[in-house]
């Protein structure tokens, strides 16, 4: 009897979590001169926090525009957007800005980090842009180490892009996703570039953010077997979701990267010996 009670509880414990996100039969409609694209047809979609969520569909069924939306970074044609419990599909667009500094960190397919830059400088970056509450240079740099460390990249803190791996590139973009504790992750086909071993390295550091930290994971890919390392699917086809399912088999990238043999010595990067930036004109 008291096991029943007990579960009893635990199921009300999680009926009674707020999203973290929530839309509501969003829409959006691209106008092309006198041409009208409809991205999005009516989206509905609840995320609990801790969720990690992996978005597929064919190209052009609206996964961008969905995060493009989630992300604060658009705002819907039509519908609700519930961050938080809060509506931001009609906020100005400087209070987006400042929703989403606070609480979202992106990752890209292409790094997208800054070139004649260090790995710290990158990492520092959205800090240099708080209006409030900034930082002074000291704990921008303790935070911007903090973050490295996260991704096991301190030591190479002083090294620019180009004197870095594919991975160890996209480490450093999500050290910088993380510089404002943010509760959720967007990130957009972030293993697009990166060869099979180091993109289970890249999930492996999405899995321990999700695990340890509880932040939400949100990620775009049209590679099913990426998908697998979420808990959820969503699919998109046509501006709408058709799909949409906890992962079953789910894959846990450590015990993958334990089982695989050691990487071979000529495809690891040395920093020393990489190519130096070529000089500015
Ligand atoms: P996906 O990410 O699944 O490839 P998108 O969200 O990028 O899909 O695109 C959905 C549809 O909206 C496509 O038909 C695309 O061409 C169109 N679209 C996306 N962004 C824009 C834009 N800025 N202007 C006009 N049309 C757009």
């Amino acid at each position: 009897m008291a096991a029943v009670v007990a579960a009893a509880v635990v199921v009300d414990v999680e009926a009674t979590k707020q999203p973290v996100i929530e839309v509501r039969d969003l829409t959006k409609v691209y106008r092309m001169g006198d041409h009208e694209v409809r991205a999005l047809r009516g989206v509905s979609l609840q995320i609990l926090p801790g969720e990690f969520v992996a978005v597929t569909g064919p190209s052009g069924s609206g996964k961008s525009t969905f995060m493009h939306i989630a992300g604060c970074l658009d705002r819907p044609t039509s519908g609700q957007y519930l961050l938080d419990g809060r509506d931001v599909s009609k906020v100005s667009k400087d209070d987006l800005a400042r929703v989403r500094n606070e609480k979202i960190g992106f990752v890209f397919q292409g790094f997208n980090l800054l070139t004649r830059t260090t790995a710290l400088d990158n990492v520092e970056l959205p800090l240099l842009y708080r209006t409030k509450n900034g930082f002074r240079t000291a704990e921008r740099h303790k935070r911007a180490m903090a973050a490295l460390g996260a991704v096991g990249l301190q030591e190479r803190h002083h090294h620019m892009p180009n004197q870095l791996s594919g991975g160890q590139q996209q480490r450093v973009a999500i050290a910088r996703s993380l510089i404002n504790e943010p509760s959720i992750i967007l990130a957009d086909e972030p293993t697009g570039n990166l060869d099979t071993r180091t993109s289970i390295e890249v999930m492996g550091i999405f899995q321990r953010l999700n695990r340890e930290r509880g932040i939400t994971v949100i990620l775009i890919t049209h590679e099913l077997d990426i998908a697998e390392y979420g808990t959820r699917r969503i699919r998109f086809r046509d501006g709408r979701i058709v799909a949409d399912m906890q992962v079953v088999h789910r894959r846990n990238a450590d015990d993958e990267l334990a089982a695989l043999p050691p990487p071979e010595p000529d495809l690891i990067v040395h920093p020393e010996t990489a190519a130096p930036e070529p000089a500015h004109h």
